[in-house]
């Protein structure tokens, strides 16, 4: 790829032409539209418009201050790609939709450490050279560090796919002294970005191997519950990769966008460690002081109690005050639009309805608030967990429908639990607990059994979450 061809390349910093620039700024602008419109339901599909125009702009400003070697080869190029992301957006179950973000930022790893390598392979044509045939400090510096954490992402993104997709177990992989060996590789890293050059490019090969490798050994020891964390934190990591390649690309879209999709993605990791009580350095550092846990409970022969959906029907019927636990169990039954209909029913019976969002309910951030908001549940109606958990000690029914360990009383009690410290819906102190859901067998995410289905004030619904809420909504019409 050659540089600006209607501003020649000199030396290291090559302008693009005004115009150009402020078509970046520009898409910038309306990238940070698009992040603000996505912060709620409300406004998302305005934050997604903002966003595929900024993208739009970025792209054609690219195209059109580049000489490029074969603009039909980038049309074909753009022409598979843009395809194959059509297809897999309109065929992917929104349960899937975890695993499809992590496969999208290993491309997106896997993008910056290709841009990385042509740029080291060709130096010239990447403007990056100095008089003295050697790549630019800096330059050595962006593409050392923008290939090592594009492997990263590549390598860790790869195993977040596979355990969230089922291919790998979700359990926490912990090797003997693997902080010493992360730190060691960490170092070991950095070491040869500050010292690699074009004489040497068995060191640049180094730090590809090397960053793939720990991408792989951070990610490895990250158990179940705390995989949340780890989609933001990958998804922050693309958008540093990406920032870095920006500057040796010296392309500004490039950088902002890098930046905006890493510092976001730096905060949501944030805030959903505070959420799970997770110590941000101890995720990010790849299941530091995780402990080996007990693993998955053992099944027990303790006595539970069954109810139908008649059973059901009659308690929420007579009850003042039901709140609605949705979980991963919903999604997979596409539940929300019967539910919706439950609700508005108990409505009419002068029954008070709330639905309590767990943070990491489901297999995304938001995930249930974006199928409720699907279903047209009243915003007013659905509350966070900080701000609904003190009512259920006054609610007559708590309605748990496809949710699982965000209920699970073993995070508060169960020191060797996979999940002790996560905050979780005190779903047991409500009069009754309806818990939804297909078997007794059947486990959560983090594998573990829940002390809940066993309790005297518990009546378990077996059976699909969508089935079940069709007939209890029948039986609500007798
Ligand atoms: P869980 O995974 O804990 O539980 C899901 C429950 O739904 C299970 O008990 C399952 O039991 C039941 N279920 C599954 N399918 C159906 C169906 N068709 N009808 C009725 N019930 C069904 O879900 P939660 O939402 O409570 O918790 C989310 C978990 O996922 C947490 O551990 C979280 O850390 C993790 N996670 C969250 C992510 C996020 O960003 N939100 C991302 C990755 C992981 P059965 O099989 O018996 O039906």
């Amino acid at each position: 790829m050659e540089h600006v061809s209607s501003t020649p390349v000199v030396g290291h910093l090559a302008a693009a032409p005004a115009w150009a620039m402020l078509a970046y700024l520009v898409s910038g602008v309306l990238f940070i539209l698009a992040l603000r419109g996505l912060s709620s339901p409300e406004s998302s599909r305005a934050g997604n418009r903002f966003g595929m125009i900024g993208m739009l702009i970025a792209v054609i400003t690219t195209i059109v201050t580049h000489s490029l070697a074969n603009i039909a080869e980038i049309g074909i190029a753009i022409a598979i790609g843009g395809a194959i992301g059509y297809i897999v957006a309109q065929r992917i179950a929104m349960t899937a939709m975890p695993q499809l973000v992590a496969a999208f930022h290993s491309l997106v790893g896997l993008a910056a450490v290709l841009v990385g390598v042509a740029a080291y392979l060709n130096p010239e044509a990447f403007g990056i050279l100095d008089t003295t045939g050697q790549i630019f400090k800096g330059s050595r510096i962006e593409l050392g560090l923008g290939v090592a954490i594009g492997a990263i992402t590549f390598s860790g993104s790869v195993i977040a796919f596979l355990k969230l997709n089922g291919n790998m177990s979700g359990a926490p992989i912990l090797l003997p002294g693997r902080h010493i060996l992360n730190l060691g590789v960490l170092a070991g890293i950095l070491v040869l970005v500050a010292i690699f050059g074009r004489e040497t490019p068995e060191l640049f090969w180094a730090i590809l191997i090397l960053s793939f490798a720990i991408g792989f050994l951070l990610i490895i020891p990250i158990g179940g519950a705390d995989m949340p964390v780890v989609v933001s934190m990958l998804n922050s990591y693309s958008g540093w990769a990406a920032a870095a390649m920006g500057f040796t690309l010296q392309n500004t879209a490039m950088i902002i966008t890098g930046a905006l999709v890493g510092s976001s993605g730096a905060i949501l990791s944030y805030i959903m460690c505070k959420a799970m009580n997770r110590s941000f350095i101890s995720v990010i550092a790849g299941g530091f002081g995780a402990e080996a846990s007990a693993g998955p409970a053992a099944k027990t022969d303790r006595p539970w109690k069954r109810g139908s959906a008649d059973d059901a029907a009659f308690i929420l019927k007579n009850a003042e005050k039901v709140i609605i636990v949705p979980g991963y169990g919903m999604a997979v039954s596409q539940a929300q639009h019967t539910l919706r209909e439950m609700g508005d029913v108990l409505k009419k019976e002068g029954v008070e309805v709330k639905y309590a969002i767990h943070p990491v309910a489901g297999r995304m951030p938001g995930h249930m608030n974006v199928l409720l908001a699907e279903a047209n549940v009243p915003y007013d109606e659905v509350f966070e967990l900080e701000d609904i958990n003190s009512e259920f000690a006054q609610a007559d029914v708590a309605f748990v429908i496809g949710a699982n360990d965000v209920t699970n009383p073993a995070a508060q009690t169960d020191k060797s639990s996979p999940i002790y410290g996560m905050p979780v819906l005190e779903v047991w102190k409500a009069k009754t607990v309806l818990f939804v859901k297909r078997s007794m067998g059947g486990v959560g995410y983090a594998g573990v059994d829940n002390d809940v289905f066993y309790m005297d004030n518990t009546m378990m619904l077996l059976g699909d979450a969508k089935k079940m809420t069709d007939e209890i909504v029948k039986g609500l019409a007798h």
